[in-house]
């Protein structure tokens, strides 16, 4: 094996090495505070009356017939993530982080 040809197998492992390293350590580093907030537009949201203010509650809305003063994602059961976090993950809403202050139509009383 010619110096040359080891040189450029070298550069050509480092070449491929590197970008694979800098993408498994970016997916392992990513952090719930990565996660894009949910929409109000969104469909998903939209078809569970999500909204990012509890205060803005539609009371009218057929959605908000179970909703009453006091309801937000913080004290719902399904919320995840860590207590004083203005958005969290919301396991009805993966991928996605609710709003601690929000509400939607599967609120459900914490435990
Ligand atoms: S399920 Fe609970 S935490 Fe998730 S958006 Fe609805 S009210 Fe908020």
């Amino acid at each position: 094996m010619s110096q040359e040809f080891t040189r450029r197998r070298f550069l050509a492992t480092v070449a491929v090495a590197v970008p694979a390293g800098a993408v498994l350590m970016s997916a392992t580093t990513a952090t719930a505070a990565d996660l894009p907030h949910l929409d109000v537009n969104d469909p998903s949201a939209k078809a569970l009356g999500y909204v990012v203010d509890a205060k803005n509650v539609d009371r009218k809305s057929p959605l908000a017939a179970r909703f009453a003063d006091g309801q937000h994602c913080a004290n719902c059961q399904v919320i995840q993530g860590k207590d004083g976090e203005a958005f969290r993950p919301c396991a009805i809403f993966p991928g996605k982080l609710v709003a601690a202050a929000g509400w939607c139509s599967a609120w459900a009383k914490k435990a």
